[in-house]
This record gives C-alpha cells, structure tokens and sequence, in this order.
C-alpha cells in the first residue's frame, strides 16, 4: 500500500476502534484542558486503577485551575499522599500558580507554550494539546514506544536518545487533520489493553495488518531496550515515639523527597538511631517489618515502637506530638502511612 494510504487505513482502523472500545475513564468526560493536565501527572508511573480514587477526589476538592493554585501545598498534599513520587504534585501546584501568574489562569492551547510551564514535558505538552485543543502534536510513552517499535519492526534500543527522537517524529508523522487527541489516546489505550508487553492480544488488534512485528511472529521482541539498571536493596529503620497516648511525627523539608508530607523519624542506619535516641536498645521494641519499593530500591522499612519517659530530650526538627485518632488528618507517604494504621489499630 502506498505509504500515504497505509497511514489513512491505520488512522480509520484505530480511530473507529478507539470510538468503540476505550474505556470510560473520569478524565475521557470532558476536555477541560486542566483536569487532563492533572490526570496526565497522576498517571505518570501509577496504573490507571490506583488513580481513579484519587482523581476524583481531587477534582472535587480542586474543580478548577484556580481553586488549585490558590491552595497551599499543605491542604493539598493530602490529597496526592499514597500516590507517590510526590515531585510531582508539588510541581503540578507550581504549574497552575505559573499559568495563573502568566496567562490569568488559561491553559494556553499550543505545546511549545505548554513546555514553558514548570512540571510540564513533552510529552505532557503533547497530551494536553492534542486531547483538549485538538492540535496536531504527538504524545510517546511507553504504550506508544512498545505499539510503534512493534508495527514498524524497530530493533534499535529506545534508551537512546536517538532512537527516542525517531520515534517522536514517526509518531507526529502518524497523526490524523482530525481528532487528533482521539488518535493520540486510541495509540496509548492500543498499548495499555490489547498491545501488552507480553502475550500481547494480535488476534483482537485493530491494526494487525499494519504490524510488521505480528507478520514475523515476534511481538515480544519489541521494543528494545538496553539492560535495565539493577535494583538495590536496602534496609531503613522507624522509630514511633509514643508519650502517653500521642505520637511524634515529623514535617519533611520542602524539595526533599518527601517533602511537606509527615512522616515518623527514621534512619538508614540502626547505628544512627540509637546515637539519636541515646537510650537502652531494649526499650525498643520491634513491631513491624514494612517492604517499600521506589524507583530502584527495594527498602525493607524496621519500625519499632519507644516509649519515652522524657519528651525534652527529643532531637528532631519539625515534629509534633499528635492523638493517635488524629493520625488519620495527616498526610503521610504510603509506607509511612501503614504504620500510622497500625498505630491506630493498636492504640486509637
Ligand atoms: Fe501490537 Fe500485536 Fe497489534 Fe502488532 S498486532 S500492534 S504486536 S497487538
């Protein structure tokens, strides 16, 4: 087919597809350019089940760009707490304080202008722009890499940034004069329910007769990917410190990991915590063992439980003493917030 012909048959075959078979989710409802941008960041790294809650919570409490901007971080992270990778709810607040500042709260339409905003890359950029202003800009990620790679037999590794700007060009080469967002969305919904990386479905797929991978038999051979970096374990320790029936939590430094989130006090090492806690080892007592997984590390989290006999002697910054029945009004990251839920369970 002439290359021209075989894009328009692909574009229908998707398109007609998308139209029948995408999944109502709460942010396909509308095309408020703002509650895309906000489901965009939420689902960056988090699968699509785990963020349905949250996303609709969050366009409760912040229906709009302003509500959202003029909120402090403190009243918003709450709602982001368990979603993780917390950078960026941090800076989809300073994204929308920016568009407030810089364009009285508009969305501005084009994605070069989108890519001005803090928090927003190209492929955010690409997304907003194609699904709330129909314009003609490209989105990849990994559902769109693992679908291109495969229709076109592309062997080359995608972790270079060369092959990477390839495939921007051939995904911009793709898309329809119309629909543009539809098109954009049918791709990513192409990977995440028929194109999986394995046992991916070609019998059901709209585009099999476009797919040089499913004419070889290969589909699991893309994309290619040079050697993902190895996982490091390691172990981290938590101290609840309890004083009657309160418990000390701490405030997490802003541009820190886990910043403006609470936590409990807790250390990489066994050593620095009792230096900190300078007191007897026996007076811990071990109470949980918790496993948490972030970008590379796999951490096995020790909490102990410390009753402390005196509260002045306490050498951390930012804390408070709060009721364990007032655990719930905090916003912890979810590792730390599984032991908050026990403390609860035990104590409250
Ligand atoms: Fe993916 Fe198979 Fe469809 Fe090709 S035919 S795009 S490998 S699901």
């Amino acid at each position: 087919m002439h290359s021209n012909i075989r894009s328009l048959d692909l574009q229908k075959k998707l398109l007609y597809w998308y139209d029948r078979q995408a999944r109502a989710l709460p942010w396909r409802q509308n095309k408020d350019p703002y509650k895309i941008w906000v489901s965009e960041i939420m689902l960056q790294q988090t699968q699509v089940k785990t963020v349905i809650p949250y996303f609709l919570k969050w366009v409760v409490r912040f229906p709009t760009l302003k509500s959202l901007a003029e909120a402090s971080l403190d009243q918003v992270m709450p709602y982001w707490a368990g979603l993780g990778y917390y950078r960026r709810a941090r800076m989809l607040h300073e994204g929308v304080r920016f568009v407030l500042a810089q364009y009285g709260g508009r969305i501005p339409a084009k994605a070069l202008e989108l890519r001005k905003i803090p928090g927003i890359g190209r492929y955010t950029a690409g997304a907003i722009s194609s699904i709330a202003f129909n314009e003609k800009s490209p989105v990849v990620d990994g559902n769109v890499i693992r679908v291109l790679t495969r229709l076109n037999a592309i062997r080359k590794d995608v972790g270079k940034t060369k092959v990477m700007k390839g495939l921007w060009k051939l995904a911009e080469s793709l898309l329809p004069s119309k629909k543009v967002g539809d098109f954009n969305q049918a791709l990513m919904e192409l990977g995440a329910t028929v194109c999986l990386p394995e046992n991916p479905k070609c019998p059901d797929c709209p585009v099999n007769s476009h797919c040089a991978a499913f004419q070889k038999n290969e589909p699991e051979a893309y994309p290619v990917k040079s050697k993902r970096e190895k996982i490091e374990r390691l172990r981290a320790f938590s101290s609840v410190l309890i004083k009657k029936n309160k418990v000390l939590i701490q405030k997490q430094k802003q541009g820190e990991r886990w910043g403006n989130l609470w936590m409990f006090p807790y250390w990489m090492k066994r050593e620095a915590m009792m230096k900190d806690l300078g007191e007897h080892p026996r007076e811990l007592v071990h109470q949980q063992s918790l496993n948490h997984h972030f970008t590379k590390y796999k951490i096995r989290l020790e909490v102990s439980h410390y009753q402390v006999k005196d509260a002045t002697n306490v050498p951390f910054k930012r804390t408070k003493w709060v009721a364990f029945s007032d655990l719930k009004k905090y916003a912890f990251p979810s590792h730390h917030r599984k032991i908050a839920d026990t403390l609860i369970e035990i104590y409250a």
